[in-house]
C-alpha cells in the first residue's frame, strides 16, 4: 500500500527560493523513490538523469532568481507522490533541457535510450503549446496535445506535474503572465488531471488558479474558513467518532473514517452556482470510509443512512457504474438533526489508490514489471479512444474544439434502456442523444421517446438512472433543428452527415441547371458534351474529380460557371453586343472591408445574428446567391451552419474600412434626469450614429436604455462604450448583438 497522499493543505509554498541546495532536494526526493523502488540500477539512473540535467542547465535561474535545476528536482518529486515508473521520473528531471539548453534529442537517445527520449521529445512539444489566442489556434493545439496523449499517457502527467510546480511558484511572474497560465490551467489541465483521475492535483490546481484570478474570492473563503478552525476542527471530530463507533457496533473493526473541509474552489463554485454567500453555504465539509470489500461499502451507506436523513438525490453509486476514468465509490449527502449537511464518500481502499493515483496508476511502479508502452493501456480508456476517433472526423476546428469540451470535460449521466443496458452521455443529453448512443439508424428514425414510461419529447433532459425506449418511425427524417439540442458529438456528426448528403443531392441538381443556362448562353450543350467527352475538360478544370462534384461546387456558388466556360472553350465566346450582366449567383465588389480567401471582391452579408466588426475574429459562410455571409467566431449560430461551405474570411487594413456596422446597447442607468441626454451627446461626441432609441423605466426604478447605433470598427465601439460607462450614474453598458 503506497503511503497515502497528503491533503492539499500544505503546498509547498514559497519553496522556490534562492537559499535551497538543488543536492539537498535531489536526496529529499531521491528518499521518497527509495520508499517504492529499491532497484539499484533504476536508482542508479534517476541520479544520473540529475547530474546530467544539472549540469546542462548549469547557472540557468528561474524568475524567482533560484537554480534552474530545483524545477525539474520539484516536478519529478511531484510525480514520486504519484508512485511512477522510473521512465517518468527521469523524463520529469530531464524534460526542460531539450528546450532550454539546445541539447539534441538525439542526445537524450544516445544517453538514456529511446523510451525517455519519446518522453522528453513530446514534453517539449507540449511546451510550445499556449491555449490562447484564436479558436483555430487553440483546436489545433488541443489535437497537438491529444495526440501526444495517445503516443504515450505519461507525457501528459510529467505534464500535469510541471504545471502543478509552476502554478505553486507563480509570483515571482508579471501579474499579466501569471493570469494567462492560471486562466489556461483552470481551463485545460485542472479539467484534464480530474479526467485522469487524479483528483487531489485537480483540487491543488484550482485552488492555485482561484488565488490568482479571483483572489478576493479566494481570501474572502481563507478567511473564513480560518475563523472557524476551532468549530470546523470540532465538527469533523464529533461526525468522525460517531461513525467510527457506530461502525464499530456492526462489526467493521478495519473502517477508516476520515474528514476534512473541501477545497476552496469547490466552495466558490457552489456559490456561483446557486447565487450563495459564503455563510449560506452549509456542506463545507467532505468524509471519506474506507473498508475492505464491496460488500461493506453498500452495508456501510445502508447504516450511515438509518443513522442521519439522506439528501434526496444526492446518492451515487459509481461502484456499480465506475466513471470513465474508472473512479469508483458512493456518494452520499446526508443531514444531521441540528447540523449541517456532510458528504460521504464509501469506498473501498483499493478504489481510494485509484482515486488519489487516477491514471497514473497504471504506470506505477512494480517491481519487475516491463516497462509500460502508452499505446496498448490506451485501448482501456474509451473516452481517450472517442477523442482520437473524433480528431480524423471532424475538419472543422470550433466544432473539434465544442465536442472536446463536451467529451473531455462534462460529467456523465448514466441512462438505461428498457432491457437494461446502461449507456454513459455527457450532462444535458436529450432522448435523441440517447437514440443515436443505442444505434445511428434508431436515432435517424426517432419520433419520441418514453422517459420511465412517460412521453417526453426528442429535445427533453435526461438524468441519470432513467429508463428510456426510444419510439421510431420509417418515414422519420432528421432535420436541421435537431443539431440545435443534442449534446453528443455522436449524434451530432450523424445528423449533419445525413443532411449533407440530402443537401449535396439538392446542390447537384442546382448546380446543373446553373451550368445548362450557362452553356445555353454560348451555345452549347451539356448532353453533347457529356456523349463527345468535353465535359471532363469542364471538370477538371474547376479542378474536380467528377460531373457530380462540379455541380455540387456550383450549386454551393463557390465556381464562377461564365469564367470556367470561357477558360475551357474561348472559341465559343460570343461578340459583345449585348448588356454584359453579371450572373445573380457570381458575387460581385462591394468594398465591404472583408476579404474572402484573400480576394475582396466577393459579395459580402454581415450576419444579423451577431454583427460582426471589425477587428473581430470572422469566418465566411457561403450562402446560396447572397455571397458570403460573415459571422463572428463566437456566433451562436456558428456550430449549425454546415463546415463544407465555411470559408476563411478576414478584415481588410483600416483604410479601407468604410461601411459601417449596426450594434445594439443595452444600458442601465439611476432614473435621473438629463441622463439621456448626457448618454446620448456622450455616443455623438465619439463620432457615432443613433439609429434607434428606446427608453424604459423598471420597477425598482432603474432606466433600461436601447440604442442602435453605428460604428466603424471594435475600437469605435470600445471607446463609445467608454464614453457611455463614463457618464455618472450609469450602472451598465453592454452589447446585445
Ligand atoms: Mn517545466
Amino acid at each position: 500500500m503506497p503511503t497515502p497522499i497528503k491533503q492539499n493543505e500544505e503546498k509547498n509554498q514559497g519553496n522556490d527560493i534562492k537559499s535551497l541546495d538543488p543536492n539537498e532536494l535531489f536526496q529529499k526526493f531521491l528518499s521518497k523513490v527509495k520508499s517504492y523502488i529499491k532497484n539499484e540500477e533504476a536508482l542508479a539512473n534517476i541520479e544520473k538523469a540529475y547530474n546530467y540535467a544539472h549540469t546542462k542547465h548549469g547557472d540557468q535561474k528561474r524568475a524567482s532568481g533560484a537554480p534552474y535545476i530545483i524545477h525539474p528536482i520539484a516536478v519529478a518529486e511531484v510525480l514520486s507522490e504519484l508512485h511512477v515508473d522510473v521512465a517518468s521520473l527521469i523524463a520529469a528531471l530531464l524534460h526542460d533541457v531539450v528546450e532550454d539548453t539546445g541539447t539534441g534529442i538525439e542526445e537524450i537517445k544516445a544517453e538514456f535510450g529511446e523510451t525517455i527520449a519519446d518522453l522528453v521529445d513530446g514534453l517539449t512539444k507540449l511546451a510550445k503549446i499556449e491555449f490562447r489566442s484564436s479558436q483555430e489556434r487553440m483546436a489545433e493545439n488541443f489535437r497537438k496535445m491529444i495526440l501526444a496523449m495517445a503516443r504515450d499517457l505519461r507525457v501528459i502527467i510529467i505534464k500535469l506535474a510541471d504545471r502543478l510546480h509552476n502554478m505553486r511558484t507563480l509570483e515571482s511572474l508579471p501579474s499579466l503572465k501569471r493570469r494567462r497560465i492560471a486562466q489556461e490551467t483552470l481551463d485545460i489541465y485542472a479539467p484534464l488531471a480530474g479526467r485522469l483521475g487524479i483528483y487531489h492535483m485537480r483540487s491543488e490546481l484550482e485552488d492555485l488558479c482561484l488565488k490568482e484570478t479571483k483572489n478576493e474570492v479566494y481570501k474572502e473563503i481563507a478567511r473564513n474558513i480560518a475563523a472557524k478552525k476551532k468549530e470546523r476542527e470540532t465538527y469533523i471530530k464529533e461526525v468522525k467518532e460517531i461513525l467510527e463507533n457506530e461502525l464499530r457496533k456492526y462489526g467493521f473493526k478495519n473502517a477508516k473514517v476520515y474528514g476534512r473541509p473541501k477545497h476552496f474552489f469547490s466552495i466558490y463554485k457552489k456559490m456561483l452556482d446557486r447565487q450563495l454567500a459564503f455563510k449560506d453555504i452549509h456542506d463545507l465539509f467532505a468524509f471519506r470510509i474506507l473498508v475492505d470489500n464491496v460488500r461493506d461499502c453498500y452495508e456501510v451507506v445502508g447504516i450511515v443512512h438509518a443513522m442521519w436523513k439522506p439528501m434526496p438525490g444526492r446518492f451515487k453509486d459509481y461502484i456499480a457504474m465506475p466513471k470513465p476514468n474508472f473512479y469508483q465509490s458512493l456518494h452520499t449527502t446526508v443531514i444531521r438533526p441540528n447540523g449541517s449537511p456532510a458528504e460521504i464518500q464509501i469506498r473501498t481502499h483499493d478504489m481510494h489508490k485509484v482515486c488519489e493515483y487516477g491514471i497514473a496508476a497504471h504506470w506505477a511502479y512494480k517491481e519487475k514489471a516491463t516497462p509500460g508502452n502508452g499505446s496498448t493501456d490506451l485501448e482501456k480508456f474509451a473516452w481517450l479512444r472517442q477523442i482520437m476517433e473524433l480528431q480524423h472526423d471532424v475538419k472543422d476546428p470550433n466544432e473539434f474544439l465544442a465536442a472536446i469540451k463536451v467529451d473531455l470535460f462534462d460529467e456523465e449521466i448514466f441512462v438505461f434502456t428498457p432491457q437494461g443496458d446502461v449507456h454513459p452521455l455527457p450532462l444535458r443529453a436529450t432522448p435523441l442523444d440517447f437514440a443515436f448512443a443505442v444505434h445511428t439508424d434508431v436515432g435517424l428514425s426517432s419520433v419520441g421517446a418514453k422517459v420511465n414510461g412517460r412521453i417526453t419529447p426528442l429535445r427533453g433532459k435526461l438524468q441519470s438512472g432513467d429508463i428510456v425506449e426510444i419510439l421510431t418511425s420509417p418515414n422519420q427524417h432528421p432535420s436541421k433543428d435537431w443539431l440545435n439540442f443534442v449534446v453528443t458529438t455522436k449524434a451530432r456528426n450523424k445528423i449533419r452527415s445525413f443532411l449533407r448528403a440530402e443537401e449535396r443531392t439538392k446542390s447537384k441538381e442546382i448546380g446543373k441547371e446553373i451550368l445548362e443556362d450557362e452553356l445555353e448562353k454560348k451555345h452549347l450543350n451539356l448532353n453533347k458534351l457529356i456523349s463527345n467527352r468535353q465535359v471532363e475538360q469542364l471538370y477538371k478544370a474547376a479542378k474536380e474529380g467528377t460531373l457530380d462534384d462540379l455541380f455540387v461546387v456550383i450549386g454551393y456558388g463557390k465556381i464562377n460557371v461564365p469564367e470556367l466556360i470561357e477558360k475551357v472553350f474561348p472559341e465559343h465566346t460570343l461578340p459583345q453586343t449585348k448588356e454584359i450582366k453579371a450572373p445573380s449567383h457570381v458575387p460581385k465588389s462591394t468594398g465591404s472591408g472583408v476579404l474572402v480567401s484573400g480576394l475582396d471582391n466577393i459579395l459580402v452579408t454581415f450576419g444579423r445574428c451577431c454583427n460582426p466588426l471589425p477587428g473581430e475574429d470572422i469566418f465566411g459562410f457561403i450562402t446560396r446567391g447572397r455571397g458570403v455571409s460573415v459571422h463572428r467566431t463566437d456566433c451562436p449560430r456558428a456550430l449549425d451552419l454546415d463546415p463544407v461551405r465555411r470559408v476563411k474570411v478576414s478584415w481588410t487594413d483600416t483604410t479601407r474600412r468604410v461601411a459601417l456596422h449596426r450594434v445594439h446597447l443595452r444600458i442601465i442607468t439611476l432614473d435621473r434626469q438629463g441622463v439621456l441626454a448626457e448618454i446620448t451627446m456622450a455616443i455623438s461626441k465619439c463620432g457615432a450614429n443613433i439609429q434607434k432609441a428606446q427608453v424604459k423605466v423598471s420597477n425598482d426604478g432603474k432606466g433600461i436604455l436601447l440604442f442602435e447605433i453605428t460604428v466603424k470598427d471594435l475600437e469605435h465601439l470600445t471607446s463609445v462604450m467608454k464614453a457611455i460607462a463614463s457618464v455618472p450614474d450609469t450602472i451598465l453598458v453592454d452589447r446585445q448583438s
